[in-house]
Order: structure tokens, then sequence, then C-alpha cells
């Protein structure tokens, strides 16, 4: 098949599908198929993903195109430059096809904060995909695509992938570089693929991993042959089940799967153990004072001077005011507002510290059982995809949503989502957690699993 052919058979896929699922804030057809035609004339060996149709979240800077990030404040605005994510993938020869629908500024687990529309589950339209997300989840099980890119703060790729029956990973903080992603929280947020099953994962993971140098978090190692990890051989793996991921609040479809695939594990070789991870319980709380405090600094710069809308005022102080009360939806400001709270002076010590020092605790236990275990073992979330506007006006309902995902990000440690089953018709995922920079662990592991 050439480039062109595939992308073409994407974009039909696009407009029979997407007027129902709404995956897409904009796709691209004529610049896709310019490109696509180019790559026809190039031999076929020209890159890992020579041809392959793409959608990236629409938080990722892509040249030429939108970037809103889901919000109206930044409804006009055109990327100046590409993301390295999508520098690399371009040199790889995939073809960006469109910008994949999110909640605003990658806040929310449902998709329903997008400031446009919702995206709608591909396997029952009237569910949520998950967030944050949800476009780029929603293209690869509605089949409009063959990967997406999503970026996870605390479970923004995981939790829509184990909605949509799709393989989600989010990398080690610092595999993939942020450059060019607009950032909601700097020291969460990652980069990520999602695909329609491992071995694609692992290699739009080889496509997208390695050191930056315009992005100081970026990490300084070597990248390891992720496909050649896929060796289907699990004997004597170690796997951890923390007692405190299985308590209470798990929908009964979805332990039913879980418990279904450690068994599957066990048959091919591994071994299970069960450990705790006591600050988790923490980790809410945690990440939702760190996350909004540090988003409330990051959304500083949408001001209307220099990015997207402007709505005129009195003065500038009044400019701002009037873009931001017009710009930036429900969720943001409530974030912005907590977030600024957090750290004003006097209450620093009592939220903002505080909150850091669970991190550190909360890195420890991860520690500690890699110390005996090569992976930890969980839900991804606590239920399957629930139907659109049930948890619209309940904030910390959908806040807890994120219980199994959000440690992850607070201790920097990589973790995947693979579909496990089902439960009542709608697909349940399995997360996998493990140790920094094993990612080739997590790959073969859900690959045996597959
Ligand atoms: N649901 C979480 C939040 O709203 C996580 C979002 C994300 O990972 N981007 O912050």
């Amino acid at each position: 098949i050439k480039p062109s052919e595939l992308v073409s058979a994407s974009l039909e896929r696009i407009s029979a599908t997407d007027v129902k699922v709404r995956a897409f804030l904009s796709v691209h057809g004529d610049v896709a198929l310019q490109r696509a035609t180019q790559l026809d004339e190039v031999p076929v060996d020209a890159g890992l993903l020579y041809g392959i149709p793409s959608a990236i979240k629409d938080n990722m800077n892509t040249k030429g195109l939108p970037t809103t990030c889901g919000s109206k404040i930044l409804e006009n605005y055109e990327s100046a430059y590409d993301a390295t994510v999508i520098s690399k993938l371009n040199d790889h020869g995939s073809v960006v096809v469109g910008k994949a629908n999110m909640d605003e500024f990658a806040m929310g687990s449902s998709g329903e904060n997008s400031g446009f529309y919702p995206t709608h589950n591909p396997w029952d339209l009237s569910r949520v995909p998950g967030g944050s997300s949800s476009g780029s989840a929603a293209a690869v099980a509605a089949g409009q695509v063959l990967f997406s890119l999503g970026s996870d703060t605390g479970g923004s790729i995981r939790q829509p992938a184990s909605y949509c029956g799709v393989v989600g990973l989010k990398p080690t903080y610092g595999l993939v570089s942020r450059f060019g992603l607009v950032s909601y929280a700097s020291s969460f947020d990652q980069i990520g693929p999602l695909t329609q099953n491992v071995e694609d994962n692992a290699i739009v993971l080889q496509a997208i991993a390695g050191h930056d140098s315009y992005d100081s978090t970026s990490a300084n190692v070597s990248i390891p042959d992720y496909l050649a990890a896929l060796t289907g051989d699990i004997k004597g793996l170690r796997i951890a089940l923390p007692q405190e991921y299985f308590g209470e609040g798990m929908d009964a479809g979805v332990r039913e799967q879980v418990e279904k695939a450690i068994k599957t594990l066990e048959g091919l070789g591994a071994t299970v153990g069960t450990v705790s991870l006591p600050h988790s319980k923490y980790a809410v709380a945690a990440y939702y004072l760190l996350a909004p405090a540090e988003a409330s600094s990051n959304l500083a710069r949408f001001d209307g001077v220099r990015y997207g809308l402007r709505v005129e005022g009195e003065n500038l102080i009044d400019m701002y005011k009037r873009t931001r009360a017009e710009g930036f939806g429900e969720e943001v400001k409530n974030r912005i507002m907590l977030g600024t709270y957090a750290l004003s002076s006097g209450y620093y010590d009592a939220y903002y510290l505080r909150a850091q020092k669970v991190r550190t605790l909360i890195k420890q236990d991860f520690d500690q059982v890699f110390e005996n275990y090569d992976v930890i073992l969980s839900p991804t979330a606590p239920t399957t995809a629930f139907p659109l506007g049930v948890k619209n006006d309940d904030p910390v309902t959908i806040y807890l949503n994120d219980i199994y995902t959000i440690p992850v990000n607070l201790a920097g440690i990589p973790a995947i989502s693979v579909p496990c089953g089902l439960a009542d018709g709608l697909p349940v995922g399995v997360q996998l957690i493990g140790k920094a920079f094993d990612e080739s662990t997590l790959l073969r592991v859900a690959h045996a699993f597959e």
C-alpha cells in the first residue's frame, strides 16, 4: 500500500464516523494528502512510521496547523513551530491527519471539558471516551488512524485508552521531549502513544523517545530496542498487587476482568505477590494541589497579548480580565483559583509544601516495591466508560476516577494500560506500572498478555 492510499483510507473513515464520534477538532485532509503523495516517491524503508496516518492531541504544536488545547482562548491560534515529537514523527514518515479533541488544557477525565464539543465513545456513543486525551483514544478505537499521541499528567493517556479498548502508554518522565507540548503541570506532563496493539505502541515509542536539548527535563539515557523486548517470554516475572488498589470503589465487572488478567499472567509463568503502597491514599489530594499550582503559573501566559483570543477592555488590566473570563472554561478557572490559593504566601507551607512531601513518600513506596518486583499491576480505572452528562456537576467524583493512575505521575515512573476484556460490553483496561526507564518490561508483559 502507498502512503497516499493509507491516508485516503484514514480520511474516508474519518468522514464516515466522525460526525458521531467527534474525535477531531480539526482535520487537515489536503495537507495530509499532499505530504502522503510526496512520500509515495520515497523508498518504503524510509522510517519506522512510513506513510502511517496519525492524530495528535491538540495541545502539541504542529507547524501551520491549529493548536487550541481544546480552549476558546486559543480558538484561532496557529502553531508557529513543530513540537519535538512532531519533528520526530515527520522524520519517521508519519502523516498527521488532524488534531484530536481533548479536555480544555488537559484538565478532565471524560472529554466533556472540551471548550468545543465532547467526544463520544466509539463502543457506545452515549458514553464518554475518557480524558483528557479523549479524541486521541476515540480516533484509534474508531479505526480513524493507526496511532495517536496523547499527554498524561494524571492518567490522561491510560484512562481513555482503558475506556476505549486501546493500548496507552505513559512513558517515564523525561523519556519523551515536552518541547512544544503546551504545559499543564510541567513536572507531571508526559507525551505517549495510543495504539490498537502493543507492537504498534513499541514502534511509536521508538520513534518519539530520546534526549532533546530543547527540554531541560529531558533525560539523557540510551534508548533500547523496544520491539526486541517483545519476546513473549515472561517466565519468572514478579508481579506486585498493591492491596490499596483492590479495595472499595472498584466495579465488580472491572474486578472480574482484572483478576482474569492476573490468572493469565500466572499461566504464562509469572509469580504474583501482594504489597502495600501505604501513601497512595493521599495521592489524589496531593495531585489536586500540585497540578493546579503548576497550571496557575503555566496558564498566566494566556493574557490576550501573545496568543489567541483578545477581548478589548478599558485598559490593559481590564483587557486581561475580559480575555481570561471569556476564553477559559469553568474547570480551568477552578484550577487556576485553586492553584493560586495554594501558592499564596501564608498558605504555601500548609498546602504546596506538604503536598510535595507526600509526593516524595509516594515515590519511596514505589521504590520499595520495586526492590522485590518487576511490575505492579492494577486496574487502570475503577469503572468502565460512564454515560455522557452524568458526572458534569460533580468534580470530586470525577477526580476520584484517577485514583489508580495519579500516583504514577507523582512518582514519574512509566505505566501502560492494556485491554483485558469486557464488562457489560464495555472495555476494561489493566494497568502495568514499571521502574523508571523500564518501558521494555512493560511492553514485554503487555505483549505477552495481549
Ligand atoms: N484527570 C486529571 C486532571 O484532570 C488528569 C488529566 C491529565 O492527565 N491530563 O487533571
